[in-house]
């Protein structure tokens, strides 16, 4: 089995150096092969400086250099492409995360998890509203709607074995939504408790609108996992129910119109604005759903991909 480490780096110089001493301590224990992979996400500090340091020491120590600043997802996904361990093991550069939980995260993988999730203790205590609360909110969002209870989407520290992240493509800021999204997929997840530490150097690269980014993610990943393989399901509802309000407001301004108790001219209501707004809104739905329903057919069959995954074959000889 070989570990590789990928490491998203922006704007830590203080704390690389100190990273590698504790990363390559730990890695030098373990019975394993492996490599460390640092993406530097754009730095403009003297991050890259003190990556190239570690690099020329030690050839296992692999570095990625961006042009930009392309976020942490992209940097992230760069790391994995140019990776070649059996198991991935994904952490952040600030130091929050612990390399000596590394190995009870390997445990997990050798029990025959595929996923298996750190769980950082102790967060947050003091900035209640801005940082553990979202957190906390945002935990149980992605829980509920992912089928998979845990309890910190938002760690990086966590290990994957490769083929999980072969089938996730990372776009956006969706690093958070690994674990979610390989449960989806139908993989075995589990956690672990990691130690937690504040950062000391640098700052975070994220603020509270973060908080926002999160929620539209979430949104967007129900969508995938309810309607991905149906989406005509999905925008076909909305446009029949919306079709059928404007039905109703038409036939509300009919009545209005020929009733003798209730009069009224069609323009002294809105109802006929209202039965057209509604009846277009209907017919763009069923429209954006069958292209929709065109979309996803170019995305399986133009990557020829599956839209199943097999754990298993016995027998077959191909
Ligand atoms: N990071 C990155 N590119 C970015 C933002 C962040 O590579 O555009 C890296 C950063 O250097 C760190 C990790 O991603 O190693 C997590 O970032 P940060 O600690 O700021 O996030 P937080 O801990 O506040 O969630
Ligand atoms: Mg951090």
């Amino acid at each position: 089995m070989k570990i590789s480490v990928v490491i998203p780096v922006y704007n830590e110089e203080k704390n690389i150096p100190i990273l590698i001493s504790r990363l390559l301590g730990i890695l030098k224990e373990i019975s394993f092969s492996w490599e460390v992979i640092l993406v530097d996400d754009g730095s403009t500090d003297s991050s890259f400086k003190a990556l190239k340091a570690a690099a020329d020491k030690d050839e296992r120590v692999k570095v990625l250099r961006f042009l930009r600043n392309f976020g942490q997802t992209q940097a992230i996904s760069a790391g994995i492409d140019r990776s070649s361990g059996d198991v991935i093991v994904l952490m952040d550069a600030d130091l929050e995360n612990d390399p000596q939980d590394i190995p009870n995260l390997l445990n997990k993988i050798r029990e025959g998890y595929d996923v298996v999730s750190g769980w950082r203790q102790d967060r947050w205590k003091d900035k209640y509203f801005t940082r553990r609360f979202p957190s906390q909110m945002a935990n149980w969002l992605i829980s509920k709607i992912s089928n998979i209870e845990l309890h910190d989407f938002g760690c990086t520290l966590k290990a994957y074995k490769r083929e999980v992240l072969k089938q996730v493509k990372l776009y956006g800021e969706m690093h958070r939504f690994i674990p979610a999204l390989a449960a989806w997929y139908g993989y075995k997840i589990c956690e672990v408790p990691v130690r937690y530490e504040k950062r000391k150097f640098g700052r975070s690269k994220y603020g509270v609108s973060r908080v926002f980014r999160v929620l539209l993610d979430i949104l967007f990943l129900k969508f995938l996992f309810k309607f991905l393989h149906r989406p005509l399901h999905f925008f076909g509802g909305a446009g029949i129910i919306s079709a059928v309000l404007g039905a109703v407001a038409g036939l509300l301004a009919l009545y209005f119109k020929f009733s003798k108790a209730h009069q009224k001219d069609f323009i002294e209501t809105p109802l006929p604005v209202i039965m057209t707004m509604f009846i277009l809104l209907g017919a763009v739905f069923i429209l954006m759903g069958i292209l929709a329903e065109l979309l996803i057919r170019v995305y399986f069959e133009g990557q020829d991909k599956k839209n199943y995954l097999v754990r298993e074959e016995l027998n077959f000889k191909d």
